[in-house]
């Protein structure tokens, strides 16, 4: 073996020793793969939905967001998939295994469009629950690295349509451990973990739902509660100003 050979060796095995981390080190600055090409990203997509017997939605690569699926009820093909390679890359989604465990998430979206859990009071939290415990499976399946997905969602604050980014992150930790374990080799087989994942958290889901709409309330009494706008405290340069302005001069 020759010097270069036994490096080589090294890097392989020092990334596959830090596969599951997710630190902001590990995640941004090794295993980074910028060179992905739009053609691989889309057959990537492709191979994920083959794997859960899906037809490929319309894939568009551009969105306001990291990634989302849009999907048309009744009808799987005209389902839409979306991402943004650029800020994907941004947060820490920058190889191929984050990637694909990304576009896992999004059709574990479509597989289960027609599935109610009914698991915690918020369905839609449920489901994103679901997602990224299908994404632990299929990292489990495939030796995939979880690292870098597991810190981006960790980021990702509390919505009313996501629960808190570390339920998620520990939902795909939960499952891989889980799919290691057991003999089953199908994602609804591995799926009915998913109910003791989601009850170990029922009451901190709760408490944090209610914690969410109250804010929401909170945000929306204190817009409601600000004072009138005066237009002529406005900067000349601003644009509404200049649009009432114009309005009452040509009265
Ligand atoms: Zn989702």
């Amino acid at each position: 073996m020759t010097q270069d050979e036994l490096f080589e060796h090294m890097r392989e095995w020092n990334a596959f020793v830090r596969r599951h981390n997710a630190n902001i080190f590990d995640v941004m600055f090794k295993d980074v793969d910028y060179s992905l090409k739009d053609e691989e990203l889309n057959s990537i997509i492709s191979d994920v939905a083959l794997f859960f017997g899906l037809e490929i939605p319309v894939i568009k690569a551009h969105c306001d967001t990291l990634a989302k699926i849009e999907l048309e009820t009744g009808n799987e093909n005209s389902s839409e998939l979306y991402y943004n390679w650029q800020l994907l890359q941004k947060s820490g989604i920058n190889n191929r295994d984050a990637f694909t465990l990304c576009m896992v998430h999004e059709l574990t979206h479509l597989y289960f469009k027609d599935t109610r859990f009914l698991l915690c009071r918020n369905e839609r939290w449920c489901h994103e629950l679901a997602a990224d415990y299908v994404v632990g499976i299929y990292s489990a399946f495939k030796g995939i690295a979880t690292g870098k997905y597991k810190y981006v969602v960790k980021q990702l604050p509390m919505t009313l349509t996501h629960p808190k980014g570390e339920h998620r992150a520990a939902a795909v930790e939960f499952a891989r451990e889980c799919a290691l374990k057991y003999s089953w080799h199908d994602i609804d087989s591995l799926i009915t973990g998913l109910p003791a994942f989601v009850y170990g958290k029922q009451k901190l889901l709760n408490e944090e739902l209610l914690q969410c709409v109250n804010d929401i309330r909170e945000k929306k009494d204190v817009i409601l509660q600000s004072e009138p706008l005066n237009i002529e405290d406005l900067p000349d340069n601003n644009l509404l100003k200049q649009a009432v302005l114009k309005y009452r001069n040509s009265q």
